[in-house]
């Protein structure tokens, strides 16, 4: 069985958008992974299927209800489902790639989409949701989240990536930025390649990028460097 995500949203629509073109987009055609979308409005209710309804104690925006979004987040993943459940959130664990190889080596995910200020806390709770957040911003809604945590984790499935060899040396792969790259041609605008990389030099070229990595690392993102 492949790799199967399935998607709660308002905007089904969206999906799946940019993961449809290139790489993933070949992939998915292939069936080397799946996406299913559950439109949550399906389960609002009421004439109107209302989903949402006024903060409990006040203030601004609106709330996804519990009651609908637990139901169309059954239909997305019924009880015994294996995968594990994410809610969007800007209140979440920050994505990491090493979560994102983990999930790559799973069945698949459950990917919860907000929308409006959130969701009905109870629902988190009650279904078991792990929140994850992109970043330390505020989107409109959980969809471009699952859009980018969904092609992280789609470039790691066995075959979509063209050259495998790319995934070990990459960006937070060893907690290291990567090294700069360089192609032809070898003088441009008067800027040089370095010329370790012309010199054949296996050995010398790998140290010079690993010592690249670290530099890179130790002025950009010296908290990559202390953390486990
Ligand atoms: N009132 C909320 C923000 C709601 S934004 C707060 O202050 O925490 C609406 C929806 O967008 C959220 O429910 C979530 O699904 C999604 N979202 C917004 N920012 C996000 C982020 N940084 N990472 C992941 N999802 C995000």
């Amino acid at each position: 069985m492949s790799f199967r995500a399935s998607v709660v949203t308002l905007y089904p629509e969206m999906f799946p958008g940019p993961l449809g073109l290139s790489l993933a987009g070949k992939a998915l055609t292939r069936g080397d992974w799946q996406l299913q979308t559950t439109h949550i409005r399906e389960f609002g209710t009421g004439r109107h299927r209302m989903v949402d309804d006024t903060p409990s104690g006040g203030g601004a925006g609106m709330v996804l209800r519990a009651d609908v979004l637990s139901s169309a987040i059954d239909a997305a993943s019924p009880a015994g489902d294996s995968r594990p459940r994410l809610l969007m959130s800007p209140r979440g664990r920050p994505l990491r790639q090493a979560e994102v190889r983990e999930w790559a080596a799973g069945p698949g995910l459950v990917l919860v989409c907000g929308r409006f200020e959130g969701v009905d806390e109870r629902v988190i709770e009650g279904r078991n949701l792990q929140e994850v957040s992109i970043g330390d911003y505020v989107l409109s809604g959980g969809e471009m989240a699952a859009l980018t945590l969904l092609d992280a984790v789609v470039r790691l499935l066995p075959g979509v990536m063209g050259n495998q060899e790319s995934g070990n040396t990459e960006s937070f792969e060893n907690d290291l930025l990567e090294h700069p790259h360089y192609t032809r041609p070898v003088s441009w605008e008067g800027r040089e390649i370095p010329p370790v990389l012309s010199s054949g030099d296996h050995g010398a070229i790998a140290k010079w990028r690993k010592a690249e990595a670290e530099r890179l690392t130790r002025d950009r993102r010296p908290d990559l460097l202390n953390r486990s």
